[in-house]
């Protein structure tokens, strides 16, 4: 029976690569191209420079304008509606090509692929056109370290294509994604190293698939424990980011595992006036509603004035803490016996108590003192929004000997790739 099942195992994979190749040529489903926008029409000038030299070429009727020298940068500005490199071309279609054999230099990162350079009103649009996994040489080494194991490498490109793939139409028509942290960080050349190109060339083609579609794969730093189902965090419901454990993830070596903030009554006005809120002085602050994970759901702030209650991924935001995962201590208001407040201290009814950052409940209604520090205590867990892959999690999890398949489909439940 075991020879049967090896037999099979041994034939089936070779079945879906002969399947995967004949989808491919049908439906041109392997890793393609990715057009990243490297300026969204903040210039009305570029400088471009090909080591290998540069050809510029009108990009829609195919009409070649210029052939640069190796290492002649060619400064293009607008001219009319279309372009024009002094001395050297004017270009009248809105679309510029520019392609080299080699590296194309643009302000100050050198890039693979090509250019297309677009004059949209008065504005030029840098686009960066380059092979998928070219691409993601660079994403990748600004995404994760890439001293992590190849395993977690892996697992992180494929994050990183589904992103693309993913969510397509995040800026219009004109190309795919950009190049901050809005999409994806991409440098170019500068972002790549020998273990980058490694694990994306041994994921080349391959895509993560939930129910049949590429979707999106959401990643953070350190869950501290256990990921977080994606309705508690960001408000709509998704089957495969459910909240699991996250047992390899190192609590030694993972940025944030625990982590402890105090803040004083006063900052965290502070924080609340920032973001709009004004309830006075805060006497309390509550996390009502924990998620089954133990992560805040609902957390509200008392003060002299009112209340404010924010939920989910509002917890961690309001006062910029590093996960959704905290618990409160302190800040308990204190009831003044005898009425009196004097100095730094009052008289209640467990003795006397200092009113640094405290506030009091006197027969006068609630006084609070500012200037003490840590009057709340927030002990937390985990680094990052908590949805999807943990990338020390993936580490753990490459260190104990799993591959990147076992890690994605460990942190995206029921999804497979192919
Ligand atoms: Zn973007």
């Amino acid at each position: 029976m075991s020879v049967v099942m090896v037999g099979l195992k041994k034939f089936l994979p070779a079945l879906f690569v002969a399947l995967l190749m004949m989808s491919a040529a049908v439906f041109a489903a392997d890793d393609g191209e990715v057009r990243v926008g490297l300026r969204d029409g903040g210039i009305t000038s570029a400088a471009l420079t090909g080591e290998s030299g540069l050809e510029f070429s009108d990009a829609a009727t195919g009409e070649a304008l210029y052939t640069a020298a190796p290492g002649e940068t060619v400064h293009v500005s607008l001219s009319g509606g279309g372009f024009a490199a002094e001395g050297r071309f004017t270009a009248s279609g809105e679309e510029l090509a520019v392609r080299s054999e080699g590296p194309i230099a643009y302000d100050g990162q050198r890039y693979r692929g090509r250019f297309l350079l677009k004059n949209g009103g008065g504005k030029i649009s840098v686009i960066n056109i380059i092979h998928m996994d070219e691409y993601l040489y660079s994403v990748l080494g600004k995404e994760m370290s890439d001293s992590f194991p190849m395993e977690a490498l892996k697992a992180q490109a494929i994050c990183a294509k589904n992103f693309v793939w993913g969510e397509e139409g995040r800026h219009g028509g004109d190309f795919d994604v950009c190049a901050t942290t809005h999409c994806q960080v991409y440098s170019g050349v500068s972002g790549e190293s020998e273990a980058t190109r490694t694990a994306v060339d041994a994921v080349s083609g391959k895509a993560a698939y939930y129910d049949g579609e590429i979707v999106p794969l959401y990643f953070f730093a350190t869950s501290g424990g256990a990921t977080e189902s994606v309705e508690n965090v960001w408000g709509y419901a998704a089957p495969y980011l459910r909240s699991v454990p996250d047992p390899d993830e190192p609590a030694d070596k993972a940025s944030r595992y625990t982590w402890t903030v105090e803040l004083t009554a006063g900052e965290i006005k502070e924080k609340l006036a920032s973001a709009g809120v004004d309830i006075g002085d805060i006497t309390a602050v509550t996390v009502d509603e924990t998620t089954p994970s133990g992560r805040a759901l609902s957390l509200t702030f008392t003060g002299t004035n009112g209340t404010h209650t924010v939920r989910k991924s509002a917890c961690r935001s309001i006062l910029g803490f590093n996960s959704q995962w905290f618990t409160v201590d302190g800040g308990s208001v204190m009831i003044a016996v005898g009425g009196a407040v004097q100095g730094g201290s009052v008289l209640t009814g467990n003795g006397l108590a200092r009113l640094d950052g405290r506030s009091v409940l006197t027969a006068g209604g609630v006084v609070a003192f500012s200037g003490g520090s840590g009057d709340y205590t927030f002990n937390g867990r985990g680094y990052g929004h908590g949805v999807g892959m943990s990338q020390w999690g993936a580490y753990g999890m490459a260190m104990a000997g799993y591959d990147y398949e076992e890690i994605l489909e460990h942190y995206f439940t029921g999804i497979y790739i192919r």
